[in-house]
């Protein structure tokens, strides 16, 4: 049997692990792209892996609340040697103040050939949002400005200044009054409340479309085959600092390359950017 044979999930049958909606985003595009026959176990509890309202703190990271999350589809669904799970992540942006970074992962897992996927989406995340609101008032802007109903928001009590989901947090307000009454309770007993988007996947339409580029990437990496053991999963691992100024010719903190190596066997490659010469406005030398 050859690798291209051994690694064809045409027809292979694969069990997405997930709840709140999101196969919307991932089992159309790997059905088409990659031939899987997608099955979303029922009654699977994803969210005892962590959730993004803190009730439930997720241990270790995302890639590992990924895995869990396969290792019990595959129980579900004994039949099926293909395990899907996606994870997202978000926190504050390393490098610009105020601004939420978002990753996406789409994980898939091979039982059979031991086989690792990554599909990943980075970026600014505007669709994760939070503020205090003293009256009703004030919440209702916000939740317009957040795009509610459409975007759910989430309500919770404060505990001093921090957002306290153990103290009380409305999870499921569907429509403006829902949302007015649940916020006039919680200011009239405390005085203030803490609103700030949901990001479950079904109450969050960016962060499907991001799920779905994950998916995408995921897809590109399947396909792209490692040269040294045919194995699917050659995929960009870093990039190289250096291409030369177009004015002065030394070299810039411009990318020149990226590396791409794979994830089964190690094997790498370099693979140099399209262009030759950097532009002499991101020169240390000519423009400091
Ligand atoms: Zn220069
Ligand atoms: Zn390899």
């Amino acid at each position: 049997m050859t690798a291209q044979v051994a690694f064809d999930l045409r027809g292979k049958t694969a069990v997405l692990a997930t709840m709140h909606g999101k196969e919307a985003a991932i089992s159309p595009l790997l059905q088409r792209l990659l031939g899987l026959r997608v099955i979303v176990p029922d009654g699977l509890d994803t969210d005892r892996f962590g959730t993004f309202s803190r009730e439930i703190p997720r241990a270790g990271s995302a890639l590992d609340a990924a895995r869990a999350k396969i290792e019990e589809g595959f129980a579900r669904v004994p039949g099926s040697t293909i395990g899907i799970a996606s994870e997202g992540s978000y926190g504050p942006h390393p490098d610009v103040p105020y601004l939420p970074l978002g990753h996406e992962h789409v994980l898939l897992i091979d039982r059979h050939t031991g086989l690792e996927l990554v599909g990943r989406h980075v970026g600014a995340a505007l669709h994760m949002a939070a503020a205090r609101a003293t009256s009703v008032d004030e919440a209702i802007a916000l939740a317009e400005r957040w795009r509610f109903p459409a975007q759910g928001v989430l309500v919770m009590r404060l505990d001093g200044e921090q957002p306290s989901p153990r103290r009380g947090i409305h999870k499921e307000l569907r429509t403006l009054p829902a949302l007015q009454q649940a916020v006039a309770r919680i200011v009239a007993e405390d005085g203030a409340a803490w609103l700030e988007t949901d990001l479950r996947a079904h109450r969050n339409p960016p962060r499907m479309r991001w799920i779905r580029r994950a998916t995408l990437d995921l897809v590109r990496a399947f396909r792209s085959r490692c040269p040294a053991c045919e194995r699917p999963g050659f995929v960009r691992s870093s990039s190289v600092e250096g291409l030369p100024c177009a004015s002065c010719r030394q070299p810039t903190s411009t990318i020149k390359a990226f590396v791409r190596a794979c994830v089964s066997c190690g094997h790498q490659a370099c693979e140099p950017v399209d262009v030759a010469w950097a532009d002499p406005a991101l020169c240390d030398l000519c423009n400091p």
